[in-house]
């Protein structure tokens, strides 16, 4: 983690073989590791001084002193040395045994009578009395006998660090090995990525006086001040590597694609059948003056489900291709990627089919690459995309092979970005004689903290309001095993349809038989679907194992469905992620236009699917699905000008969190305000692992959702050190922090491919 000479000790070296194995067990390898392992949490001494209330198995520390001690022989000659301590009001046993009564001698002479100190064990039980065997024992220093090992009475009072640890080695013994390779290091041993003139300004500790202050804490005040520094330090890392990306990338020229009057832009916001909202047309013109630039537009687009990013996104597109160059556009699934290529070409009509006869003067066309496609048609596109003749490529992370090319790659629009990271995106870019413009946008809203630090390379754009019309989304949390709200779900369903609505249901997996989270999530994966949902299903609560029914699988709900009276006669068609793509596309269609106007389906629709008639979601065993995850689900429905239900069925209990959270959904659409909410529930690093690969390792004390106030500072704090030297090779330990932290991220991304 960190490195200069002293620091890149390997562990067995400095602590000896049997620590240093048992440290490598927690992953810990060089002295910068261990010195980075830091607390979880301090144990104020006084409180665990408190001998009445131990409990046996505890691993406890007590401050106690000693009343008598005594050394004897066991009947079968090996030495046995038991002492009794007390805080004044209760007594413990310590018990120590050796081969021999002689190998004890020093410790009788160590635990005398009336001599205090903290004695560190396992509380157990042995013949009705509380003991600890072989209790570390660190006396307190007396006047008269100095003992080497003998601690000074003040550590006493100290907060106590508590580590991570397990068991057979224990925290006190991480405690050990910290001390042992903390205490002779020196300031020189210890570089310090933080500038020397950031430290002065804010008076912020060295490194070095950080580590000290967060493993040897002199009180409370001690260890936060260590702790705040340290965060900071973690922040400014991370905020420095994105500055300085960020400015590397803008000193890269890109193609200026200004916009053209009378090309395919202005034929498509003629044909548009709706006006721009007033957010649409202001983040419009933001996109268009930077496309216009001879400078790599870098740019992320938020907004909730449903805000319109995508037409945004199109119109920078068109723009481009307008200009003469070729816009990709990245989609997370296969459904997703057709749907967008199946809309472009929609609104483009004869726009979109250059080189047939019907296909108009200026005309462009759109290829489609995606994983499955059969080889003729991947051949096409990949010849469509490499000669030009493709304005627009939509695909899945099939883009990204090797050998997709492209004439003129001008833009680069990343949909739903969560589940691409940094690495993806340049490799897009790679693609491009000249740094091409990108566009990201984000599927969820995401608090503004996150975007920082996930996406802090980009300048924000947000869509902040829903295109007009809207009629809104009820929704309602069904509990499950009730047959009248079961019949009643069903009926509505049927009233939907029979209106001229869509209805989704979305089930947690395939088959009866699969493991939810395991392969049919796996599966659904093939088409990139959704990192997140991983998460979602262990935040699901099973709900007490053995008791709950199993969980509803697609396959067998379908089969249900058509055997309910209630739908009668209704297309119902299946949608999965084992299913071959024509099959995939086939389903899909018959939804969009009506044929099949119900759909079974496991959330392969999450994301951005858009059929403006869909008028009602159900999702079974909702609680297995995480809040944001709902919460896009619930984004397909009430798109159009009808009104969206929003069915979540769940068996999940009052008093549960899994209910409280289903009951938040059902009582907000604010996407930004449950994506906080979300990111509290949950481990955040999850959140953020999904988002960007990796970039948690770098993170130990930083939480995103708390500190925003120490992001704000470090991200202002890095973008004036890049603005004195882009390259930041005035501060070298701030780059070699920052590489280390990339170090990390890029194994993890290594792994995962
Ligand atoms: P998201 O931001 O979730 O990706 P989409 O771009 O898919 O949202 O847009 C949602 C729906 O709203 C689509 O059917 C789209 O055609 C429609 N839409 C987009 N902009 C407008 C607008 N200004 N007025 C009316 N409908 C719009
Ligand atoms: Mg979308």
């Amino acid at each position: 983690m960190l490195s200069s000479d002293a620091l890149g000790v390997r562990l067995d070296r400095a602590t000896g073989a049997r620590t240093g194995k048992a440290l490598a067990k927690l992953g810990l390898h060089t002295v910068g590791d261990l010195l980075r392992h830091y607390p979880r949490r301090y144990a104020e001494a006084a409180t665990l001084t408190d001998m009445s209330a131990l409990g046996v198995g505890e691993h406890v520390t007590v401050v106690a002193e000693v009343v008598r001690t005594s050394l004897r022989t066991t009947g079968n000659g090996k030495g046995l040395l038991q002492s009794t301590i007390t805080d004044g009001t209760s007594r413990l046993e310590l018990t120590f045994f050796a081969a021999s009564r002689r190998r004890l001698e020093w410790r009788e002479e160590q635990l005398r009578a009336g001599r205090r100190g903290l004695f560190t064990g396992v509380v157990s039980l042995y013949r009705g009395t509380t003991q600890l065997m072989h209790p570390e024992c660190r006396l307190f220093t007396t006047d008269d006998d100095p003992h080497e090992e003998d601690v000074a009475l003040d550590e006493a009072e100290r907060p106590i660090p508590v580590y991570p640890a397990f068991a057979g080695f224990e925290s006190w013994k991480v405690a050990k090995a910290v001390r042992q390779v903390l205490d002779p290091l020196t300031e020189a041993d210890v570089p310090d990525p933080v500038p020397a003139d950031l430290r002065a300004r804010d008076g912020l500790p060295t490194l070095l006086e950080a580590l000290r202050l967060v493993h040897v804490p002199p009180d409370e005040a001690g260890w936060r001040r260590g702790r705040e520094r340290l965060r900071y330090e973690e922040a400014l890392v991370l905020q420095a590597e994105l500055a300085r990306r960020r400015a590397r990338v803008e000193q890269e020229e890109a193609v200026a694609r200004p916009p053209r009057t009378g090309g395919l832009l202005d034929a498509f916001d003629a044909r548009l059948p709706f006006t721009l909202t007033p957010g649409q047309r202001r983040v419009g013109e933001e996109v268009a003056a930077e496309l216009a630039a001879p400078r790599p537009m870098q740019r992320l687009l938020q907004g909730d489900v449903g805000s319109g990013k995508t037409v945004v996104a199109l119109r920078a597109m068109l723009q481009v291709v307008d200009a003469g160059g070729q816009a990709a556009l990245l989609a997370p699934t296969e459904v997703l990627a057709a749907q967008h290529a199946r809309t472009l070409r929609g609104l483009l009509g004869d726009l979109a089919e250059a080189g047939t006869l019907d296909g108009a003067e200026q005309a462009t066309r759109i290829a489609l690459l995606t994983g499955s496609l059969p080889a003729a048609a991947r051949r096409a596109s990949l010849l469509d995309a490499a000669g030009g003749r493709a304005g627009i490529v939509v695909g899945t992370h099939a883009l990204l092979a090797e050998h997709v090319q492209f004439a003129d790659l001008g833009l680069v629009v990343v949909d739903e970005q969560h589940r691409f990271g940094v690495e993806q995106r340049d490799a897009l870019r790679a693609k491009a004689g000249r740094t091409p413009h990108t566009l990201v946008m984000t599927a969820t809203p995401i608090p503004r903290t996150v975007a920082m630090t996930v996406f802090g390379d980009l300048e924000t754009s947000v869509l902040d309001e829903l295109p007009a019309g809207r009629a809104g989304i009820t929704t309602h949390h069904v509990p499950a095993g009730n047959a009248r709200w079961t019949d009643r779900t069903w009926q509505r369903v049927r009233e939907e349809v029979d209106g001229g609505g869509r209805a989704y249901v979305v089930c947690p997996r395939i088959e009866p038989d699969d493991v939810p989270g395991g392969s049919a999530q796996a599966d659904d994966d093939e088409d990139g679907a959704d990192l997140l949902a991983a998460v979602a299903g262990t935040v699901g609560s099973p709900g007490g194992a053995g008791t709950r029914p199993p969980l509803r699988a697609v396959l067998e709900v379908v089969d249900e469905l058509r055997a309910r009276p209630e739908l009668a006669g209704l297309g119902i068609g299946v949608l999965h992620g084992r299913m071959p793509p024509e099959e995939k596309d086939a389903a899909f269609a018959a939804f969009a236009s009506g044929a099949s106007p119900v759909l079974v389906s496991t959330t392969v629709v999450e994301v951005g699917v858009d059929v403006p008639d869909a008028t009602v979601m159900v999702v079974l065993d909702a609680d297995r699905f995480g809040i944001s995850q709902l919460h896009q689900l619930r984004g397909r429905v009430g798109r159009g000008g009808r009104p969206g239900l929003c069915l979540l069925v769940s068996r999940a209990v009052p008093g549960t969190d899994a209910h409280a959270r289903l009951e938040t959904l059902a009582s907000t659409t604010d996407g930004f305000a449950l994506a906080a909410l979300d990111l509290e529930l949950r481990h955040e690093g999850d959140v953020l692992g999904a988002a960007q690969h990796g970039r948690t390792s770098s993170l130990r004390l930083l939480r995103v959702t708390r500190d925003a106030d120490v992001i704000d500072r470090a991200r202002a704090d890095a973008r004036a050190l890049v603005g004195q030297d882009m390259t930041l090779a005035t501060w070298p330990t701030l780059v070699a922090a920052i590489e280390e932290s990339l170090t990390g991220e890029r194994d993890e991304f290594l792994d995962r491919a």
